[in-house]
């Protein structure tokens, strides 16, 4: 992409004119759960890529888990490649797992691309890609460091959760997060940051939910050592006080917190403690989201509304457009190493262009989603911002509501080669 005034386009260029709608660089989302091959009934490469380009985003940076096998080792990186390829709306990248059991993987999954692994320190529920232990954590991250590749952490360590009992009223969302308190994040994040500090890797915090998390957080960055950190929509729009009961969707993990700590979340955005926002976007089949806060599958689906949901608070708090291009786009690029190409709108970059009406006003509903299951808690909210077109290298991929075909996404591999 070059960028130039109108009198100084070649003669030949195609013309697009949008009046004073506004132009967003791409979005880059650098926590989606595909959860193809395998669980395409949850969501798949197709619906979820479609949804991606109806939100304003040209880029998903792809979980290894919920899709089967997870990817933990180069065989299922294959695999997720084979599915994904010719039906991707959006371009995606893939993220390799790390478990304690497939440390020999971490070199060769970094050869084969990934942007770099992600582990976690509960259970994820997920056979396949099992929790790591912090002896295993020690006895991989010498190798991970070498690969100069992020680690992706879900930061709640399992000893401090509480499991709670059958006699708990499990229909009470305060019920839920007293069951996932904010030590267990706490707790994580200081154990991440000794790690850190002894192993020099590059850590990000993925869906930091806790603020109480922001102090420490600040001063080891102070400190040097390279850590990053992304929240999610839902924690920067909805608040523990007001979630009904059975309110299952609004179920994830680590949980909605109060209103006050969603307030002090937008303030580690403003202070650049929060580097990013993503989505953390991870669907099921509706009926899996149903029953009590101790049966329902945690996770939002969000791909296709986060953009209009971040803007509408933005707007509340007087903040500008710039840094929603700076959270939503430039920074997840960044972390996916895909910062080269993608995440800004400069001369060298693909054209990747988010046509944007910040003005438009609308109460969101089923026909705006485009993913797979149209269930989402966010059903009914009104909020600003419209996509009105969104392009991928210059062709576009949403337009006036519909999607052109053929499919012309394709995996972006990271710019920078391990070493
Ligand atoms: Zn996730």
């Amino acid at each position: 992409m070059s960028v130039c005034a109108p009198e100084d386009a070649p003669r030949e260029a195609l013309r697009h004119e949008f009046g004073d709608l506004v132009l967003l660089p791409g979005l880059v989302d650098s926590h989606v759960h595909i959860n193809e091959p395998g669980r395409t009934e949850w969501e798949g490469f197709a619906t979820a890529t479609r949804a991606a380009a109806a939100g304003g985003y040209t880029t998903l940076v792809d979980m290894p888990l919920n899709c089967l096998p997870e990817t933990t080792t180069v065989a299922a990186l294959e695999a997720k490649r084979n599915a994904a390829a010719g039906q991707c709306r959006v371009d995606w990248a893939p993220w390799g797992g790390l478990t304690g059991h497939n440390q020999a993987h971490i070199v060769p999954l970094a050869e084969a691309g990934v942007s770099g692994f992600k582990c976690f320190l509960v259970d994820p529920g997920c056979p396949g890609l099992t929790m790591i232990s912090e002896q295993e954590l020690e006895a991989a991250l010498p190798t991970l460091a070498r690969t100069g590749l992020p680690l992706l952490v879900h930061a709640e360590l399992a000893e401090y959760l509480k499991p709670g009992s059958d006699t708990d009223d499990w229909l009470q969302y305060s019920t839920y997060l007293r069951s996932r308190p904010d030590e267990s994040e706490l707790a994580a994040i200081r154990m991440l940051i000794g790690l850190c500090r002894k192993y020099s890797f590059r850590l990000h915090i993925v869906h930091l939910a806790t603020a109480l998390a922001l102090e420490e957080l600040a001063k080891a960055r102070d400190e040097g050592l390279r850590i990053t950190v992304e929240t999610c929509p839902h924690y920067l729009h909805f608040f523990a006080e007001e979630i009904p009961a059975g309110g299952t969707l609004y179920k994830c993990a680590p949980p909605i917190r109060s209103r006050s700590n969603r307030e002090a979340l937008w303030q580690g955005l403003r202070d650049g403690v929060i580097d990013l926002i993503a989505t953390d976007h991870s669907p099921c089949p509706p009926s899996m989201k149903t029953g009590n806060f101790r049966q329902a599958w945690g996770g939002i689906a969000s791909l296709s509304v986060a953009l209009p949901v971040i803007w509408t608070e933005m707007r509340e708090r007087g903040l500008p457009l710039e840094n929603l291009a700076r959270w939503m786009a430039a920074q997840p690029a960044r972390l996916a190493g895909l910062e080269e190409r993608k995440g800004s709108l400069a001369a060298g970059y693909a054209a990747d262009l988010v046509v944007f009406d910040p003005d438009a006003q609308f109460t969101l509903g089923t026909e705006d989603l485009h993913y797979r299951h149209l269930v989402s808690p966010y059903l009914g909210e009104n909020l600003y911002g419209k996509v009105r077109a969104t392009f991928l290298r210059g062709a576009p991929v949403f337009h006036q509501g519909s999607f052109p075909d053929p499919p012309i996404g394709r995996e972006q591999i990271r710019i920078k080669s391990y070493c």
